[in-house]
């Protein structure tokens, strides 16, 4: 992509499917507490643009918390988890509300999705999940969504809408994800401290040098802050979507984007594995963990299935069709995949060979625990295993 304004929007332009962020901090007035409407109005403007470019739209609004903490009589400062997901409740409905009334006048139906962490996690919610939103998208809804703050309790909680975003894209396969925020973009440095920082326009790929960048970077006033979007653009980029972080503050965010604002890309992943293994390997928390011996562990390099033969011990709780944790004797993450057993089944056929199953279990189950197909070898930096 050239850097010029006008090949500057090109991912943007191109796609067929955008997802499009907006955080807190745009969406609603800091002193007051309530909606920024006229604001509102433009990006809704924006978005209506894009749909009639024949190209479809999923908006990802966050909003909720801020919304309803003023209404609620709630002070300034970071929220007890019971006060914020009090707070969500009161904010959505408004939330919705403002978006109902807006796109409806534009003869455009909107449609609210709420969704946890574990509708992106768990195989078989992240497909009726995707399900929903392609129907919605057939039958030319405008989804907005958001997460489903009033359940999801701190361990299971994306927390930003960012990641959140990312695991939208990702579910719909998405091929442009736009984070609208209070920041540029990506510098090299925090510009408020350093004039002389560098901004980054493009990034190819996101190295140790780009984490480090996003550290230093003044993080935004939503929750997410500059590592939840590179971690949201870690997702995005993996499963073959542009992202890119720009500012939305001003009115007609996106029309700015497409007229060629400045806004820092991320270019996806040139050899994207295939959409399932990307899921399997982006889990946030997988279930649980199955611990292997030596010879599974060179099985699994070999590129073979794991076998319940090879499986010593079984961590946590976790279903059939559940990502799980595989690690060596010494603890550390090796691979991640698609168990084909529960917990209690797995716990009863380790160690066994595949034939002895039906016997063990009284019925007859796949011979492998995880097939390879559903299986993917963690190159990255070792990690301890958790579960
Ligand atoms: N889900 C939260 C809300 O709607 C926002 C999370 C974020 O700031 O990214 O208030």
């Amino acid at each position: 992509m050239s850097d010029s304004t006008a090949g500057r929007a090109a991912p943007l332009t191109q796609a067929r499917r955008i997802v499009v962020k907006v955080g807190s901090a745009l969406l609603v007035d800091g002193d007051s507490g309530r909606l920024n409407r006229t604001w509102l109005e433009t990006l809704v403007a924006d978005l209506l643009q894009l749909r009639q470019r024949g190209q479809q739209v999923l908006l990802v609004s966050s909003g909720a918390i801020a919304l309803g903490r003023r209404r609620l009589g709630l002070k300034a400062g970071a929220l007890r988890l019971e006060d914020s997901q009090a707070a969500a409740a009161v904010g959505q409905i408004r939330l919705a509300h403002a978006y109902k009334e807006l796109l409806e006048s534009h003869d455009v139906t909107v449609a609210q999705v709420l969704l946890t962490l574990e509708d992106s996690e768990r195989r078989r919610r992240y497909l009726n999940a995707r399900a929903t939103l392609e129907s919605l998208l057939a039958l030319g809804a405008l989804p907005v969504i958001n997460e489903n703050d009033t359940v999801a309790t701190a361990e299971i909680r994306y927390g930003d809408n960012d990641r959140l975003a990312a695991r939208v894209a990702q579910m719909c396969s998405a091929d442009c994800l736009v984070l609208l925020s209070d920041v540029e973009g990506l510098f090299s440095a925090d510009p408020h401290q350093q004039p002389a920082a560098r901004f980054i326009a493009q990034v190819r790929q996101i190295t140790p040098d780009i984490e480090a960048m996003a550290g230093r970077a003044l993080s935004g006033l939503g929750s997410g802050g500059m590592r939840a979007k590179i971690a949201a653009a870690r997702i995005a980029t993996a499963a073959g979507c542009h992202m890119c972080i720009a500012a939305g503050a001003a009115p007609h965010p996106l029309r700015r984007l497409l007229e060629g604002a400045r806004c820092t890309w991320f270019l996806p992943s040139g050899s994207p594995a295939a959409a399932r293994k990307q899921w399997i390997a982006g889990a946030l928390r997988p279930a649980g963990a199955l611990l292997i011996d030596a010879g599974a562990l060179r099985a699994l390099l070999e590129g073979r299935s794991l076998l319940p033969a090879g499986v010593t011990g079984a961590r946590g709780r976790f279903e059939r069709g559940d990502t799980v944790s595989v690690c060596s004797t010494d603890g550390v993450e090796v691979a991640r995949g698609i168990v084909a057993y529960s917990d209690a089944d797995a716990a009863r056929i380790m160690g066994r060979r595949s034939a002895e199953i039906a016997d063990i279990l009284g019925f007859r189950g796949r011979d492998e625990m995880i097939h390879r197909d559903d299986l993917v070898l963690l190159n990255a930096e070792p990690a301890a295993c958790a579960g």
